[in-house]
């Protein structure tokens, strides 16, 4: 499967593989292994942290649980999570919005445009989501900043995030430490 179909079945489905907004950090760490720490979000506080997997971005809240899962689609050298634990696998991330669309078309899925009046160059397919989660597109007009404009949008990234719950619940100190930090 390629990325633009594996894409829009996650904004079908609201699930990529494993992750999915709310999923918690050790049924991710058991499927795809330990991932690459991305650091904090805010200076003063390790929570809500970053994580990643090759161009897949994670942020998580203190209680584990996922909020947000970005697809670094301008990484050069795209990798997601598996297929085996602990693996990543190499993935051609060239997505044009007219593939995207079709994709997005055939798996049932309705989305809207959304242009910027100050960014000329980029656009945003917006999906319509059940349960208050939002995945976007977020597509370019060119591969980087010196190369040529093109006929067909790019995709830069793509992202699905929900509400967050507040408050976050406080760490249960009767479970063991998992190593990710209080
Ligand atoms: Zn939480």
């Amino acid at each position: 499967m390629d990325l633009t179909t594996e894409l829009a079945q996650m904004a079908a489905t609201g699930t990529f593989g494993t992750l999915h907004h709310g999923a918690h950090l050790a049924d991710v760490v058991a499927a795809y292994g330990e991932p690459t720490n991305s650091g904090r979000l805010y200076k003063q506080r390790r929570w809500p942290h970053g994580f990643c997997f090759g161009s897949v971005q994670l942020v998580v809240c203190r209680c584990r649980l996922l909020s947000s899962i970005v697809f670094l689609a301008w990484h050069d050298d795209f990798e997601l999570p598996g297929p085996s634990r602990g693996e990543l696998r190499a993935v051609d991330s060239r997505v044009t919005e007219s593939a995207m669309i079709a994709a997005l078309t055939q798996a049932g899925c309705r989305w809207k445009v959304v242009e910027y009046e100050r960014l000329t160059d980029q656009r945003t397919l917006e999906v319509e989501m059940a349960d208050d989660l939002h995945v976007d597109f977020v597509f370019v007009d060119r591969e980087g900043y010196d190369s040529p404009q093109l006929d067909d949008w790019v995709l830069h990234k793509a992202g699905i995030w929900g509400p967050s719950h507040a408050p976050c619940p406080e760490p249960d100190r009767s479970l063991p430490d998992d190593g990710y930090g209080a």
